[in-house]
Order: C-alpha cells, then structure tokens, then sequence
C-alpha cells in the first residue's frame, strides 16, 4: 500500500464532502442566476454556501467570492484591489513577501511589469518568517507608496507560519490593505478573518479534502475591488462566470469539517511530524530541517539535503512507495532550485536538495517509522546518481 505524504499538494475528497455536493451534480444542476424553480434550488444552496463558509473563517456570506481555486483568488485579490484602488491613486504600488507562491508572485511581477503597479519584495529570515518591522520599514521607505501587501499566512513549502495579525495592524496604521494566502491554513490554523484582521483571504477547496476547481476569495465589505472578469453580475459583480454550485456547496463542507477536525488532528500530526523530524536528523548526515522549529504547520515536515537532486531523490522514495514533493507541485519539474530555499538564505547545493513531506487524514505511525527506515538509503542512492555541480545549464530542456 503506497504512502501518500503529499497532502499539501492535494487531498483526497473527503466522504462527507462529497455527499453533500451530489445533488448539485446530478438532479439540482440548475444555474443559480435563473429565477425559475430549478435555479431557485441551485440560489439556496449557493446562499447556503456562501454563509457556511463565511462562518468558518468570521466573515460575512456577501465577504464571500467563489473562485476556480487558490490561483484564482490570489490573482483576484492583487488584481481586483489594485485596480479599485485606481480610482484613488494612479498606480499603487504592491508589497509581497519573498516566499509567496507563484500564484501571488508571479501576479505581482505581471502587475510591475504589464500594468505599472511598483512591487517590492519584504524579506524573510533564516526560518522564513517575515519580521513585522520589516514590512514597517518597507511601507515607510516607499512613502505612502505601497497601498497593498500580501503576506502568506503560511509557506506551503516549509510550513512557517507568518505573524498575520501584526503585519495587519502595520499596514492599517499606514493605509496600507493586507491581503494574505491561507491556502494552506484551514486544517491546521484556526482562520479567523476579524483576529487576523485582512482585508482579503485566498482559500482553496481540494487543500482541505475538499474538491479541486473551487476557492474562496474573502473581500472585507468596503474594500475598493473592481472585477477582472466581466460578463455576467454573478457574485455580486465580483466574479462573472456561472457559479460552479457543487464547487461551492463541497467547499462550504470542507471548511466546516475542517474547523471540527482541526484540535484533534493538529495534535496528532504535530506529534508525527516532529517523530518524523527527529528521525531524520538523527538518521541521514547532511540534511537541515528547514522553515521555522516551532511555528510551523502541523503536517509540514521540510528539508535540504546537502548534495542531492530533491527529484532524484523524491523518485527513489516513489520507488519504495512513498509520495514526497520536492515543493509546491506547481512548481516541481524546474530545473531551477527552489525561490523559497534560496530566499531563506541556502546555498545552491543544499536548495537543490529539497523535500518536503505532508502528512495527512490518512499517515499513522507505521507510515513514518517505514519513511525513517528507507530514507538514509534512498539519500545515498540520490547522493551517488548526482554528479556535482547538478542539473548543468546546457542538459536537456525539460
Ligand atoms: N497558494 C498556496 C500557498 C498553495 O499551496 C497553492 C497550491 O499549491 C495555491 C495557492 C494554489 O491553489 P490552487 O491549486 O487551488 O490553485
């Protein structure tokens, strides 16, 4: 039976989830913009939806936006926000962190370079954590600048967590808005809108054992927001595009079921994941735990081993049956070493190296005590198949 350690990646669909979403995939398929008895039925479920996920996270149902997905609600948050705050300022300027994903990193290169909205970039120390005074000291060196920064809540590649309400109460104190991503959050983090105080909050349905294809974007009422995509008003004219109901209906769930779940499996894989961390320091020479020891996720164990293609080495670990990622998956398959690794300061060779291992609903202790025992000979085979320096510059493209 293969191990599955690759839950930040993805999740399986959850039972529960999936019993409530069937009748909006079979006889409740009406649009829930049509007036008539079928789109009325499809109306209430989304209405539903929208309350039962704005009461997980302490928002309000109108605060709620249903997106394609974590990428969506990234890209809606900066570009939406950005292009509200227009109407206030010709070109706000934007601030990330340095370890955000490529949803939020990406957009806001996009926005320097093709819509001329500055971007500045905070930061991180040697665990990944974005000092608050740092953000105070960006916002203040670009002089009322910078109107929006968004700082993730937590790395989905080594776990640390950010300080959300601090960095929050800095950019209110200077009119800045705070955007943050908890994509990775709901399971973990208790994500609560008002004690975190964002003005926007970008969720993702298939991380909590939910279905792939849906997301949340959360939006503060009064937040100055122009929509991205036109055509139809559909969510209240902050989305258009017919509303994806099961979608919403199986987020809705995933997120009610994770706050029930959340004290007891956020114990339990904090005692496996640390089992985890402590058996492969003692058991395989050169490796760093990376990201922060303690503010971390409960499921997220992460590291760099010296001297080793993180791919390689990921594929003996398949080999053997067990399924690692060597980061954010949407971003295995670059030659590159990781943004994250590099920004916390490693070197090229140990960031070649890294791996991270996600546990989940489904990892026991057998799980981690087999991950123990096949590591320290899987990483001796990555060492030997890796001729230094990696991943020459002239090898095939991939
Ligand atoms: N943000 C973070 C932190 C993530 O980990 C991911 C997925 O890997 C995303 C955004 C993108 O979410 P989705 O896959 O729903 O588009």
């Amino acid at each position: 039976m293969a191990i599955y350690l690759d839950h930040s990646a993805t999740t399986p669909l959850a039972p529960a989830v999936r019993a409530a979403m069937e009748p909006y995939l079979t006889h409740g398929f009406g649009n829930a913009a049509s007036l008539h008895s079928f789109g009325r039925e499809a109306t209430a479920a989304l209405d539903e939806a929208h309350f039962t996920a704005g009461f997980a996270i302490g928002a309000r149902a109108s605060e709620i936006i249903f997106t394609s997905g974590g990428t969506e609600s990234d890209n809606l948050a900066l570009r939406g926000i950005l292009l509200g705050l227009k109407a206030q300022t010709a070109a706000p300027a934007l601030a990330i962190s340095a370890i955000e994903h490529h949803a939020v990193s990406e957009t806001a290169a996009q926005l320097e370079r093709h819509f001329g909205h500055p971007r500045h970039v905070i930061a991180v120390d040697g665990q990944g954590r974005v000092d608050p005074s740092s953000v105070a000291a960006t916002l203040d060196a670009a002089g009322g600048a910078i109107k929006l920064v968004s700082v993730m809540m937590a790395n989905n590649e080594i776990g640390t967590v950010q300080a959300i309400a601090e960095i929050a109460a800095i950019c209110h104190a200077r009119g800045c808005l705070l955007h943050t991503d908890a994509v990775q959050c709901p399971a973990y983090l208790p994500v609560d809108v008002n004690a975190l105080g964002v003005d926007a909050l970008s969720l993702s349905a298939h991380k909590v054992y939910g279905p792939k294809g849906i997301g949340i974007l959360y939006l503060r009422d009064g937040v100055p927001f122009i929509s991205t995509a036109t055509g139809g008003g559909h969510e209240r004219d902050r989305r258009a595009g017919t509303v994806n109901v099961a979608g919403a209906v199986g987020a809705a769930e995933a997120l009610k079921r994770a706050a029930s779940r959340r004290a007891e499996e956020t114990a339990r894989l904090t005692a496996l994941r640390d089992r985890l961390i402590a058996g492969v320091l003692a058991q395989v020479p050169e490796v760093v735990l990376t990201g922060h020891p303690t503010e971390r996720l409960a499921h997220l164990a992460s590291f760099a081993f010296k001297g080793v293609d993180g791919e390689v080495l990921q594929m003996a670990l398949d080999v053997e049956g067990i399924a690692v990622s060597t980061g954010s998956a949407c971003t295995s398959g670059s030659p590159e070493p990781s943004e994250v690794l590099l920004a916390i300061g490693l070197a090229r060779e140990w960031a070649l190296g890294g791996l991270r291992f996600s546990l989940g609903e489904s990892t026991t202790e057998a799980d981690i005590a087999r991950v123990i025992e096949v590591l320290p000979t899987c990483v001796v085979r990555a060492r030997a198949a890796v001729d230094f320096p990696l991943r020459p510059a002239t090898g095939p493209a991939r």
